[in-house]
């Protein structure tokens, strides 16, 4: 079964990681350690294009993260210290995406009939060793867009989904751990991502940018890597109403591997309990529970955002064993086709509505 993952930090693992993800996940582990490195995520990785084609996770939304690895730092990223700075690192791994599709390794998908294409040809030959894996470029934090009318040069460049913030306050939004609104250039950036086209992603956004985003911004809406605060209390994840807004909104929710976001309590660097692949069926499960339907839950592992093994289901080896995911649904009672919504379908269904008469004539449509 093909696979989309809403949630990837490839060029960030391959620039700041300096990890060649064009070899299997042991190879990269085994040079890490012939390496030395004892720090945190290091020699344990998860996620590479060999590990991607074996699991059959054929399509992705992958990110510019313009952060610093802090060595020794909880947690380990930084950011730059200007915004210039982080403009200049995005376009260092935009360069990075654009070498590896240079090299035949990964298809940019920017329109509906690119990954209309893409997922037709998957569809036909799912074991094929020469298609490239496909991406959708996004902007995890909106660090690296030095003013609101630069959304559209971004646009330009390839760029599909900003979310505005990530761990700790942004320029233009408070997110992960802090507590706030937009900050006063926020509602002109949303604003101009709607009239561009730029799809919004609500993963990292505090509660408050939360609410705000989703009044001020009326474009299509997604969360990429998302799990319940429910199961998992943690301002971190969805509560129950902010779900049901995002399915109200057309949304589509990425569930995330990273195991502090699937059980309660878990500490980095120190919990060791053993949490299943299965844990996440849960998440999964409440918004499905929430909606009264499939169409709205999805993947987005997440699983080379700064940790490897140590913090991943403790039954994944490497991104590969995302395929056992579609035999736990259906252990739960999903239909076929709710697993291949849940898996892949849901995601390209969003796609197509995000994109289907064209993005920039939606744009044009809404000024
Ligand atoms: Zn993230």
């Amino acid at each position: 079964m093909l696979i989309f993952d809403a949630h990837l930090d490839l060029a960030w693992n391959a620039i700041d990681w300096n990890r060649d993800l064009r070899l299997p996940c042991a190879r990269i582990r085994q040079l890490e350690t012939d390496a030395g490195y004892t720090d945190k995520g290091r020699c344990v990785n998860t996620v590479s294009f060999p590990e991607l084609r074996r699991g059959k996770v054929v399509i992705f939304i992958a990110t510019l993260l313009p952060r610093l690895l802090r060595i020794g730092a909880m947690p380990a990223i930084q950011r730059y210290s200007s915004m210039a700075a982080a403009y200049g690192a995005a376009h260092g791994q935009l360069s990075y995406y654009e070498g590896m599709v240079q090299e035949g390794h990964l298809r940019w998908i920017k329109d509906w009939p690119a990954l209309d294409k893409h997922v037709r040809q998957w569809r036909e030959d799912e074991d094929s060793t020469t298609l490239p894996l496909g991406f959708i470029l996004s902007m995890e934090g909106a660090d690296s867009i030095l003013r609101p009318d630069q959304v559209e040069e971004w646009w330009n460049a390839g760029l599909r989904i900003v979310g505005p913030a990530h761990y700790g306050v942004s320029p233009y939004a408070h997110g992960t751990g802090t507590e706030g609104g937009l900050f006063e250039q926020g509602p002109a950036l949303l604003r101009e991502m709607e009239r561009v086209g730029m799809i919004l992603d609500v993963t990292h956004l505090s509660d408050q940018c939360f609410d705000e985003a989703m009044d001020i911004y009326g474009g299509p809406v997604l969360a990429s890597h998302h799990n319940n605060r429910t199961l998992t209390p943690n301002q971190r994840q969805l509560t129950d109403e902010q779900t049901r807004k995002l399915i109200a909104r057309g949304a589509v929710i990425g569930h995330a591997l990273d195991t502090w976001m699937m059980i309660p309590n878990w500490v980095r660097g120190e919990t060791k309990t053993f949490v299943p692949l299965e844990k996440i069926v849960d998440h999964i499960d409440r918004v499905c529970q929430l909606a009264g339907n499939a169409r709205h839950a999805a993947i987005g592992t997440d699983l080379d955002g700064g940790f490897g093994k140590e913090q991943s289901p403790a039954d994944l080896d490497t991104i590969a064993d995302l395929q056992r995911l579609p035999d736990l649904l259906r252990q739960r009672a999903y239909t076929d086709a709710d697993v291949e919504g849940i898996m892949a379908g849901n995601w390209v269904r969003f796609f197509r509505e995000a994109w289907g008469t064209g993005p920039r004539m939606n744009a044009d449509e809404r000024s």
